[in-house]
C-alpha cells in the first residue's frame, strides 16, 4: 500500500536502524509528515490515532500550543550550555516542580539524558552508596521477572533474562538475583505466596545485595502485566528490614498513566530511587530523571568526600527541562485523574469482550493502559496494516496488543482504537 513514499524513504530504508530492527530484512515503516493532537499524518496523506502516545511519552497529544511556545521562549535564550560548572533557571525550576509532585522523601535531582542512562545512574547511586557505607560486598540487585529497564549493559543486566537480552550477551553481563514476578493482579486476590520467591531471595542474599529495583505496579515492555500494591508493600518492608534500597523505576508509570501521579502511591510506599523519563517531557525531546532521598544522598558522601561519578554531556539540557517543566504544569492544570479514569473505563467495557475469543489468552487493563495478551504470537506486519486500514496506529509485540493513548483522547476516538483491537483478535 506504500505506493507514494518520499524520495528519501528508499536511502532510509537501506541505511538507517530502527528499533530492534534487521537493517538486512526490514520490516515496513511508516514515513510522518506531522502529528497534531492524537493523530498522525502520513507521507501519503493517510491519518491514524496514535494509541501508543509514540511509546508512553505524548500524554497531551502532539502540537501543543502550551509545550510548543515553552521551548520556543527557551531557543531564544540559549539551546544549550554544559551543566559542569554552569546552572540555568530551567533544570532549577524542574527540580523544584518534580520534587513537589514526587513520592515523600524525594530531595535531590540527577537529570540524565535518556531512560536507560537513568537507570544506570540509580544503579551507581546504590553502589556507590554501599561502598562508602563500607558495605563493599553488596554489589549485586534483586529484580522481579518480567522487568524491563532499558538497554544500556547496567539496565539489560536487570531486564527478565528469558525476554530480555540476557542470551546474546551472558558473557558480559553480572548475575544479579530474579524473583518470581507476583501473579495476583489486584489485593483482591492476594495470597502471601506471592511473596515466596522474593522473600526467600533477600533473606538469603541481602549481605550481597545493594538495590531492589523494579517497576511498580505496572510492568511493561517486558509483558505488559500489572499486580498487586500488596507486593510493593511487602518489598518495601523487607527492604527496610534487611538494609536494602528500593530503586523505583517510573520511566513508564509516572506522571499519572497509571491513574495516580506515580505508580508507588497505590500502594502508599516510596522507595529509595526514583527514576523518571518517557512522559517526563510530554514526549517532545529526551530527558529523564533520578530522585533520591536525602539519605541516600548523605549515604554516598559518608566518608566525607566522595561525588557522584556521572556527567552526560547533555545533562539537564534547557529545551529539555523548560519543556518538561511546561508539561508537568499542564498536566497538574488538566482534570488528568478524571481522564485517566475514564480511559480506564472505557477500555474496560470495550476490550472486555476479547475474553471470549479462543485466541486470547488475558485482557487487561490499569489507567490508560489496555492490554490483550494472545496465545499465540503476533503478525505484527499484518496486523498493523489491518489497524492502519481502521485509521488506529499501535505497535504490537510478541503476543501483546496494548495501548497507552494520550490522555486528551476523545471517547470516540478511544472507541475506533479499541474497534481496532477487537476487529484483529477476535
Ligand atoms: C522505556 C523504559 C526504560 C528505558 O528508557 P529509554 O529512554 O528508552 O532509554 C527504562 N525503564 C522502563 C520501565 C521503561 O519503560
Amino acid at each position: 500500500m506504500n505506493n507514494r513514499q518520499p524520495a528519501w524513504q528508499a536511502f532510509e530504508q537501506a541505511h538507517v536502524w530502527h528499533p530492534y530492527a534487521s537493517m538486512l530484512d526490514p520490516a515496513p515503516v511508516y514515513a510522518v509528515k506531522s502529528a497534531d493532537g492524537v493523530r498522525l499524518e502520513f507521507e501519503d496523506g493517510r491519518r491514524v490515532i496514535d494509541g501508543m502516545a509514540s511509546w508512553w511519552c505524548a500524554i497531551h497529544g502532539y502540537n501543543v500550543p502550551q509545550l510548543n511556545a515553552a521551548i520556543e521562549q527557551q531557543l531564544g535564550k540559549m539551546a544549550h550550555v554544559m551543566f559542569g560548572g554552569l546552572t540555568h533557571a530551567p533544570a532549577a525550576l524542574l527540580a523544584e516542580r518534580l520534587l513537589s509532585i514526587a513520592p515523600a522523601g524525594m530531595q535531590h535531582v540527577f537529570f540524565a539524558d535518556s531512560g536507560s542512562v537513568a537507570v544506570e545512574v540509580a544503579i551507581k547511586m546504590a553502589l556507590q552508596y554501599c561502598q562508602a557505607q563500607g558495605q563493599s560486598r553488596k554489589t549485586k540487585l534483586l529484580s522481579i521477572r518480567h522487568g524491563y529497564h532499558g538497554d544500556t549493559f547496567g539496565a539489560m543486566g536487570v531486564c527478565d533474562p528469558v525476554a530480555g537480552m540476557h542470551h546474546l550477551f551472558a558473557d558480559q553481563l553480572p548475575n544479579h538475583f530474579f524473583a518470581d514476578a507476583p501473579t495476583a493482579a489486584s489485593d483482591d486476590v492476594w495470597d502471601d505466596e506471592q511473596m515466596t520467591s522474593f522473600r526467600g531471595l533477600i533473606e538469603a542474599h541481602h549481605s550481597q545485595i545493594a538495590a531492589v529495583i523494579l517497576e511498580p505496579i505496572v510492568q511493561g515492555a517486558g509483558g505488559m502485566r500489572v499486580y498487586a500494591p500488596e507486593f510493593l508493600r511487602q518489598v518495601r518492608s523487607l527492604c527496610d528490614a534487611y538494609d536494602v534500597l528500593l530503586i523505583a523505576d517510573e520511566i513508564a508509570t509516572g506522571f499519572g498513566r497509571t491513574g495516580t501521579m506515580f505508580a508507588c502511591e497505590q500502594a502508599q510506599i516510596a522507595p529509595d530511587i526514583l527514576c523518571v523519563g518517557k512522559a517526563l517531557t510530554g514526549g517532545y525531546m529526551t530527558l529523564a530523571a533520578v530522585l533520591c532521598t536525602a539519605g541516600v544522598c548523605a549515604g554516598i558522601h559518608a566518608d566525607g568526600q566522595g561525588v557522584l561519578m556521572h556527567g552526560p554531556t547533555f545533562m539537564a539540557n534547557p529545551l529539555a527541562c523548560a519543556v518538561a517543566l511546561a508539561s508537568i504544569d499542564l498536566l497538574l492544570a488538566s482534570p488528568w485523574q478524571q481522564r485517566v479514569a475514564a480511559i480506564e473505563t472505557q477500555l474496560h467495557q470495550q476490550l472486555s469482550p476479547c475474553r471470549e475469543s479462543e485466541r486470547v489468552q488475558a485482557v487487561r487493563v490499569k489507567g490508560a493502559i489496555g492490554v490483550i495478551e494472545m496465545k499465540d504470537p503476533i503478525d505484527v506486519v499484518h496486523v498493523q496494516q489491518q489497524l492502519i486500514a481502521r485509521g488506529v496506529w499501535l505497535r504490537p509485540f510478541g503476543r501483546l496488543l496494548y495501548t497507552m493513548p494520550p490522555f486528551v483522547i476523545r471517547s470516540d476516538d478511544l472507541a475506533q482504537v479499541t474497534a481496532a483491537m477487537r476487529s484483529v483478535t477476535m
